[in-house]
């Protein structure tokens, strides 16, 4: 007889194992099956936790070797990056193996392989030797995430045409790389490289950096990584790229027809991901998508079959792996009878360059377009203490509140541990605050948190240090 489960989550990424989790607590019998041979999904095998490993260990490189400017000498400083590379694999190996000790802790069964369905109650598992175990499942969770997508005509060999998969394992550090892109991807593994010393040439489709981001605060993080060292090539577009045995040549056209050759060692294509639904066998049980490809949900997560739901990268929304493990919670809590939620208007997102840049809610393009009247409040990283007592002060805290009522609607940040302070923010915009609120919170001193403090202030022409 089929093992039988009240819930069956096919992945195991943040999405999934964040929702198997939550409805083991809730008290349901509950599988779920990840392929990899590893949980985690994406965002811990080959995402969010390599890329900001080789980020930090990239980071902390470039520091040492200048630190002498701050009257600190270490003579000779190299780079062992395979040793690096073991860090970071280091990294991986201990965060995957926590979640597979937290899915038994939970009671969840894991299941090895590959989930599909044989029919709305039944999922059939096929192991690496290609075994199969069918179980039975009252309610089933898609949440198989994403891939990275290509350029028309063009195959990732992980080796010179890499999508960020092999951007995280090179052997050795390419002189040149051409990155087509200049998304979260790009310039985060654009970054890592060049700051271990790749003339790192970023080719961008648009007349700016990571799209949806505020524009004031995009244009300010293109000059910083330009003074970085990036050379960027705006409205450009990729044609072609040939590959040689040990290089490619991408060619492309700029926004007046001229065109400009590109060769380098590696060229990463990042220019965005797509849903996977690969071998879910989603017409056998007819789940409808949408002209996206991804699995169509309604408000709480279930698809056209009632018994079915998806969550994370695989339906619309931003491809966070936090925005995942919401929804996992969510459809977990709503499976159970309770009443889970996803606020879609405080979702952060961080880049995690140096500086990092963060933002939550609606950008300054956003309101216009909704004529929703905003003041601004702005503080610039160079006039707080903390910045300047370590010599970290490029950027600054912008904050959007409604003109009339005060209440934050947005805040965009581009400075040192951007990606924390936006936290502050969440917490006050779940909770209705007003900018005031914020700027009459007390913050401690001398810490970063007082620039989005002084932010506040500002929004109202108060701010003390500027
Ligand atoms: P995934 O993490 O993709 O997990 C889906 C899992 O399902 C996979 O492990 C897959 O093997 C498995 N699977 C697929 N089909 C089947 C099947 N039929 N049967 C069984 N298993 C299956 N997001 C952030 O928030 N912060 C970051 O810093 C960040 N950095 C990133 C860096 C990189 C380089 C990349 C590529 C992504 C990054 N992301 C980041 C995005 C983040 O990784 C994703 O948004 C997140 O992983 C989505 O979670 P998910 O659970 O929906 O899907
Ligand atoms: P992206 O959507 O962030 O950026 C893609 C970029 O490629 C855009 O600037 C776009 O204008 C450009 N582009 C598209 N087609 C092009 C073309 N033909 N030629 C030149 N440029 C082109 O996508 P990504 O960087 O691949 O990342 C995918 C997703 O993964 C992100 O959207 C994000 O959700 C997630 N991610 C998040 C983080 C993070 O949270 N720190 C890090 C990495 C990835």
């Amino acid at each position: 007889m089929a093992d039988k489960f009240q819930a069956v989550v096919i992945g195991g990424g943040p999405g999934g194992y964040v929702c198997a989790i939550r409805l083991a607590q809730l008290g349901l019998k509950t599988a779920c099956i990840e392929s990899r041979g590893s949980l985690g999904g994406t965002c811990l095998n080959i995402g969010c936790i390599p890329s900001k490993s080789l980020l930090n260990l990239s980071d902390e490189f470039h520091k040492v070797k200048h630190l002498s400017n701050k009257g600190i000498e270490i003579g000779d400083v190299k780079l062992n990056l395979s040793k690096m590379m073991k860090s970071k694999d280091k990294a991986v190996t201990v965060l995957t193996k926590g979640v597979e000790f937290l899915l038994k802790k939970n009671k969840v069964t894991y299941f090895k392989g590959t989930g599909s369905f044989k029919s709305k109650n039944e999922i059939s598992i096929k192991d690496n030797q290609n075994k199969e175990t069918i179980i039975e499942t009252d309610k089933t969770i898609i949440a198989t995430g994403s891939l990275p997508v290509s350029l028309p005509g063009i195959e990732f060999d992980e080796k010179i045409i890499v999508s960020s998969t092999g951007a995280l394992k090179f052997e050795k550090v390419p002189k040149k790389m051409v990155v087509v892109g200049g998304g979260y991807i790009g310039l985060e593994m654009g970054s890592v490289w060049s700051r271990l010393g790749a003339e790192v040439h970023v080719v961008e489709f648009l007349d700016h950096i990571t799209p949806g981001m505020d524009k004031e605060i995009s244009s300010e993080f293109m000059k910083i990584l330009k003074k970085q060292g990036i050379i960027f090539h705006m409205q450009h577009k990729v044609e072609k790229i040939k590959k040689n045995n040990s290089d490619a040549i991408i060619s492309t056209t700029d926004k007046d027809g001229n065109k400009k050759d590109f060769d380098c060692d590696v060229v990463l294509i990042s220019v965005g991901r797509k849903p996977n639904t690969n071998g879910l066998n989603l017409e056998k049980v007819n789940i409808s998508l949408d002209n996206k490809n991804r699995i169509k949900v309604d408000k709480n997560f279930k698809t056209n079959l009632d018994n079915v739901f998806a969550i994370g990268d695989v339906i619309a929304g931003p491809m966070l792996a936090h925005k995942a493990e919401d929804e996992g919670v969510a459809v977990a809590e709503n499976i159970a009878g309770q009443s889970g939620h996803v606020n879609y208007d405080t979702i952060p997102g961080v880049v995690y360059t140096t500086p990092e840049v963060a933002s939550i809610g609606k950008t300054e393009e956003q309101l216009k377009e909704l004529d929703i009247k905003y003041k601004i409040g702005k503080f610039s990283f160079m006039a707080n203490s903390r910045a300047k007592a370590i010599d970290d002060a490029e950027g600054f805290v912008k904050i959007l509140a409604d003109e009339k009522t005060d209440k934050v609607l947005g805040a965009h940040l581009i400075g040192p541990h951007a990606g924390e302070l936006i936290a502050e923010i969440g917490v006050a915009m779940e909770f209705g605050a007003s900018s005031e609120d914020i700027a009459r919170t007390c913050h401690a001193h001398p810490t970063f948190s007082e620039a989005v403090k002084e932010a506040a202030l500002s929004v109202d022409k108060r701010a003390i240090h500027s």
